[in-house]
């Protein structure tokens, strides 16, 4: 389990477990939440609509064999039944803001009783902006009744009433995969449901969501020219576990991650001009477009390597950049290179 997520995770359990530290452990609760949340929006804001269907663990054991668009629809299909049917007794977010029709589901269970072939057609219907908006939307009115909780009504169970309630709702499939879902919900008190579904369930599902895109990236890399168009190297770049280079729909830079269209402005400036790189432009040297801007750190270490690669080629570059990670021990070209492209270009004609 990621680290930092794991600690918080356990911080807010022993929080919530006293009634002096009580408000303490859900202010922790709905951090985590915004964290984990963070993590949905980065996938959904710079990731082509293919990889939401993709299985790239396809028939491995484990919440990684799934997909991107199911992993979302699954976590927040669980959390609207859980919060609003069960704890606050209430409509469904699907249900009351209409989202059955606009994301495309062709079902409202929470997903448990598709596997292979199935789960990747489900995937492929779904409107994954629609589908976003709905997580978020489940999230927000989730995080309102946490906020509204007190100490004293986390001791309260759920009885065979609820049993009964759900199982009218279908919103959990009657096959086995899922129809044990009930029984286990109900079988916990308010407390229990926090640490499962609100909390460790998500991050159960975007640990797995992390590794299914960091595949997909290393996928959409293969065979694919490693010098991106600024000028770095995607083959010893500090990124490149989870970035699928610029040169695919699978770019994660730090400027296409920033950009509002998820696109990187080096990427995207170079194809409008039909040419091969940043190193192909003769504006490179004032040029102050993405990862050239001013305030950015690395901005004169990537002109360097752009500049490098005008003068010898990028076969001659790679074999700079595997010299220079044999003498240096470093994850960003600046610590190395400077902050002056001339000397940074020196350094790597010296190495
Ligand atoms: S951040 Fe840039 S250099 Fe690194 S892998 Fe992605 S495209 Fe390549
Ligand atoms: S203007 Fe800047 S971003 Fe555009 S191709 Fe030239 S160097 Fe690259």
């Amino acid at each position: 389990m990621d680290k930092d997520w794991a600690e918080m995770n356990k911080e807010m359990q022993v929080l919530l477990s006293k009634e002096a530290t009580f408000t303490e452990g859900m202010e922790k609760l709905l951090a985590l939440r915004e964290s984990l949340f963070g993590q949905i929006t980065q996938i959904v804001d710079t990731f082509p609509e293919e990889a939401f269907y993709q299985m790239p663990f396809a028939g491995a054991d484990g919440y990684h064999s799934k997909t991107l668009a199911y992993s979302i629809w699954h976590i927040f299909r669980i959390e609207d039944i859980v919060a609003h049917e069960m704890i606050a007794q209430e409509r469904q977010v699907l249900f009351d803001g209409g989202f059955s029709e606009t994301v495309h589901s062709p079902i409202i269970t929470t997903g448990n009783e598709l596997s292979g072939d199935e789960l990747a057609e489900f995937s492929k219907r779904l409107d994954i902006k629609q589908l976003y908006r709905y997580a978020r939307e489940v999230m927000q009115s989730t995080d309102r009744l946490l906020t509204r909780l007190q100490y004293s009504d986390l001791k309260r169970r759920f009885g065979d009433e609820m049993i009964e309630k759900l199982r009218r709702t279908g919103c959990v499939s009657e096959d086995e995969k899922a129809s044990w879902l009930i029984g286990y919900w109900c079988g916990k008190d308010v407390l229990g449901l926090i640490r499962m579904p609100f909390s460790r369930h998500w991050i159960m599902h975007i640990e797995a969501m992390r590794r299914i895109k960091n595949k997909l990236c290393k996928l959409a890399r293969k065979g694919v020219d490693p010098v991106a168009y600024c000028g770095f190297s995607c083959n010893h770049c500090f990124l490149s576990a989870w970035c699928g280079s610029c040169r695919t729909a699978y770019n994660v830079c730090s400027f296409a991650t920033a950009s509002p269209d998820g696109k990187c402005p080096n990427a995207v400036c170079c194809r409008e001009k039909g040419i091969d790189g940043c190193y192909a432009c003769d504006s490179l040297e004032a040029c102050e477009k993405g990862f050239y801007t001013p305030s950015n750190d690395g901005a004169n270490a990537a002109k360097a390597q752009a500049l490098y690669i005008r003068k010898h080629g990028k076969k001659e570059f790679l074999k700079a950049h595997d010299r220079l990670h044999e003498k240096y021990d470093f994850a960003k070209t600046q610590e190395i290179l400077g902050q002056d492209y001339c000397e940074g270009l020196k350094i790597l004609e010296d190495i």
